[in-house]
């Protein structure tokens, strides 16, 4: 699929509004190395444009994808799920240039000529949507091993805990365990 499916010809948009769902690789959103994230999954979802008022076009729709990240925590590497919905309003590009250095205007976005293309606008919702500390509950079906010893010494506060000697797999005495029985072998 090529990335030209995203580009929304404005004169079509007359007739009505256009749909389409995509499957693209990450590199057509600039999104292969961004900070500590990389992505190697496909960027999927669906787009809807139309126009809202004589000129403007508002573009809504999907993007899912898969960050990889290293936990804060554990170091262990994460595979994020990612799903964004985002809803934007494109302005055709004002005649005068002037209207550029307005910092009022700092937060529109504009298409140009009869063309536009939402790619870098739908780059910027999935950058906003990457958690800023990482750890491995963002992942499903995973606890921190930090995380969970941290739980561990909560526990072991209460007199509940004196009951169960059996250490935690990841505890020093667990370890030590390990380590007592690999030199007797
Ligand atoms: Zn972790």
């Amino acid at each position: 699929m090529d990335s030209n499916i995203l580009k929304i010809e404005i004169e079509r948009l007359i007739k009505g509004p256009i749909k389409r769902d995509y499957e693209l690789p990450p590199a057509d959103f600039d999104l292969l190395e961004d900070r500590e994230f990389s992505f190697r999954e496909p960027v999927k979802g669906s787009i809807t444009a139309k126009l809202a008022g004589p000129h403007n076009v508002l573009v809504e729709g999907t993007i899912a994808t898969t960050a990889k990240v290293e936990c804060v925590r554990c170091l262990h590497e994460l595979k994020i799920p990612l799903t964004v919905s985002f809803q934007t309003v494109f302005l055709p590009t004002p005649e005068d240039a002037e209207r550029f250095d307005d910092p009022q205007d700092d937060d529109r976005l504009y298409y140009k000529g009869d063309m536009l293309d939402p790619r870098e606008q739908m780059r910027e919702e999935l950058m906003l949507a990457l958690p800023a500390l990482p750890s491995c509950e963002h992942e499903s079906m995973r606890d921190c091993p930090h995380g969970r010893e941290l739980g561990d010494m909560a526990s072991a506060a209460t007199p509940a805990a004196e009951e169960a000697p059996e250490p935690a797999p990841n505890s020093w005495q667990a370890q030590l365990d390990r380590v007592r029985r690999e030199l007797d072998s």
